[in-house]
């Protein structure tokens, strides 16, 4: 079976390694950018006119990115299946949709309002109290497009700085840690669930996640499956869906979806039975889907800016590398290194261990590590 990716990164990349055991063949179609994916055919169409030819060379096609325009999606899915549907990605596309759609499933949201001017959102940060998050309704994303204000005087900088028509402003939500849960759908409705992972962020991209979530609690894990499985179901969806949340004192807090493989999600390469590559594969291929257990406990670490001392982490022997053949840049993800361990302390021995090599690596902290 021939996949057409729509997008040429490393998550089209890390989903074709996952599918030629499968025997799967990949085309990767992208509007702009220096693909990194490697590993099949890459069609690089920046007006828009090798659609036809991309359709006619696979059988189903899925993306790794969701930045796609909406109507591209619909039309390439008149003629094949396309997996995830093209309504998951006008909702992600839209910060208001979304949370529209999360209040509508009975999702929990930081209490928001939209703004439209530089005086609506002064009036919003009044009425939900600050601090308060302000975002660009499209195109923000890794913290891009947004202002924290402190005060509601700060409305008007916050306004010019953001630079966009339409916001969605957020009350602050007073978290005690970030995490993610990620969970495939077959195309049969059969559902499969991950276990939640810790995320670290630092200046606005993730660093590390830990899978299991560290003290995860059993009643917080079935309050995410319920809510990515209203999501899921409510999509008709097919393939890997991933739900970043808030963990607070009163429970989940929903922040934001992605209709795809996601960076938090990487642990799974060994950390589980099964990946969320495979996995989505097999979904958007109409397999059953794989066993989604972890293997014990994992550490992925996002491999930032700079390569570090690539040949000191393969000595490790707890560590596996996985690099995505891109050229240093500041802030550019360029491969991620996983760790597993059978304690938590063994594995925050072995993540800062390894941490050591990679240069801007924030210190590990995580709701593990004491506090002091
Ligand atoms: P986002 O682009 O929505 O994923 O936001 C980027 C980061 O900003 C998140 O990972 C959080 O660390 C922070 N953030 C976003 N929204 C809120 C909020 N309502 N309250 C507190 N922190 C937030």
């Amino acid at each position: 079976m021939r996949i057409g990716v729509l997008g040429a990164g490393q998550l089209g990349r890390m989903l074709a390694l996952a599918g030629y055991p499968l025997a799967k063949t990949f085309v990767f179609y992208d509007m702009s950018g220096s693909p990194s994916a490697g590993l099949g055919e890459v069609i690089i169409d920046r007006e828009g006119q090798y659609l036809d030819d991309f359709l006619s060379r696979v059988d189903r096609v899925t993306y790794e990115f969701e930045h796609l325009p909406v109507e591209v999606a619909e039309k390439l899915a008149k003629e094949k299946p396309v997996h995830p549907c093209p309504r998951a990605l006008q909702v992600c596309q839209n910060r208001e949709a979304e949370k529209t759609l999360f209040g509508q499933l009975g999702i929990p949201t930081p209490e928001w309002k939209i703004a439209d001017s530089a005086e609506s959102l002064k009036a919003a940060a009044e009425e939900l109290g600050c601090p308060v998050v302000a975002k660009s309704i499209t195109e923000g994303y890794d913290g891009k497009g947004q202002a924290v204000l402190k005060d509601p005087e700060e409305a008007e900088g916050a306004w010019e700085s953001i630079g966009h028509q339409r916001l969605i402003v957020e009350k602050f939500v007073n978290f005690k840690r970030e995490v993610s849960i990620i969970a495939v759908r077959a195309e049969d409705g059969d559902l499969a669930f991950y276990p939640m992972a810790e995320n670290t962020h630092h200046e606005g991209i993730l660093r590390y996640s830990i899978a299991p979530a560290p003290g995860l609690e059993r009643h917080v894990q079935e309050d995410a499956e319920r809510y990515i499985r209203a999501l899921l179901n409510e999509l008709d969806y097919v393939g890997v869906l991933t739900l970043e949340l808030f963990e607070t004192e009163d429970g989940l807090v929903a922040n934001e979806m992605a209709p795809r493989v996601h960076n938090s999600g990487h642990w799974t390469i060994e950390g589980a039975m099964t990946s969320q590559f495979e996995n989505h594969i097999r979904a958007v291929s109409g397999h059953p889907l794989g066993n989604v257990a972890p293997r014990g406990l994992s550490c992925m670490i996002n491999i930032i800016g700079e390569h570090g001392d690539i040949e000191r982490i393969l000595e490790l022997p707890y560590a596996h590398v996985h690099l995505y053949n891109k050229g240093e840049r500041p802030g550019r993800k360029l491969g991620h290194v996983n760790i597993l361990a059978d304690s938590y302390e063994e594995l925050v021995w072995r993540v800062r261990n390894c941490a050591q090599f990679l240069p801007g690596c924030p210190e590990f902290k995580s709701s593990l590590t004491p506090k002091g």
